[in-house]
């Protein structure tokens, strides 16, 4: 957890004037701390939030979202107004080692009629993590439950043959899989579980049980 201290070193070594750091939390330091955000372009409400520190400490690896590459993602994306309770984890279905691309993806959800890609990410083979449908639209990944989530989906899932399912995650998909959920709970603190398409739904997707992978126990 920051500390007000960490907070307040933080703010001088950015030029911003708290006051002594002292790890008191007085009105200095709420002021700097609205400047700061101000600048950012946040809501100034002298409150550290999740955003807040990880736009107050982008390189230590001490925040959980500030070192990943998922965070710089997810930070650019504007901060969806609904309330965001739950991530759901789905697989593109797709061959194991085949690259699938958003563009792809999206020909195949604007074929069935959707506005846009229906996941929120899609995390490469390589463990890239880029956006899909912006965070603040409702998605389209699970049927009655969109409106409170944020799906996001691996690149894979089934063997070879295209249709056996398959825990097709690379080391490096693992990774920024647990990267982009970290951010996502930093970013949304009412996120209370990290859930599997194939809990609500008779589908193998992700083709593995959340419940029992780090994804699972992460809140
Ligand atoms: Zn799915």
């Amino acid at each position: 957890m920051t500390t007000t201290l960490q907070v307040q070193e933080r703010l001088i070594a950015l030029g911003y004037k708290p006051g002594l750091a002292d790890g008191i939390d007085g009105p200095k330091t709420r002021e700097a701390l609205k400047a700061f955000q101000r600048d950012k372009g946040v809501t100034a409400d002298g409150i550290v939030g999740p955003r807040t520190i990880a736009l107050l400490f982008p390189l230590t690896s001490s925040n959980p979202i500030a070192s990943s590459i998922a965070s710089t993602v997810i930070l650019k994306q504007p901060e969806a107004t609904r309330k965001i309770t739950e991530i759901i984890v789905h697989c593109t279905a797709t061959p194991e080692g085949r690259e699938v691309s958003v563009d792809t993806i999206r020909s195949w959800h604007l074929a069935n009629g959707w506005k846009d890609i229906g996941y929120h990410y899609v995390v490469a083979l390589d463990g890239t993590v880029r956006p899909g449908r912006a965070e603040a639209q409702i998605g389209s990944h699970v049927a009655g439950h969109n409106s409170g989530t944020i799906g996001i989906v691996y690149v894979g899932g089934v063997a070879a043959d295209g249709k056996t399912p398959k825990d097709t995650r690379t080391a490096a998909q693992k990774s920024a899989l647990l990267d982009l959920a970290k951010a996502l709970i930093a970013k949304y603190p009412a996120i209370k579980e990290v859930a599997g398409h194939n809990q609500y739904a008779a589908k193998a997707c992700p083709s593995f049980d959340v419940r029992k992978d780090a994804l699972g126990s992460l809140v």
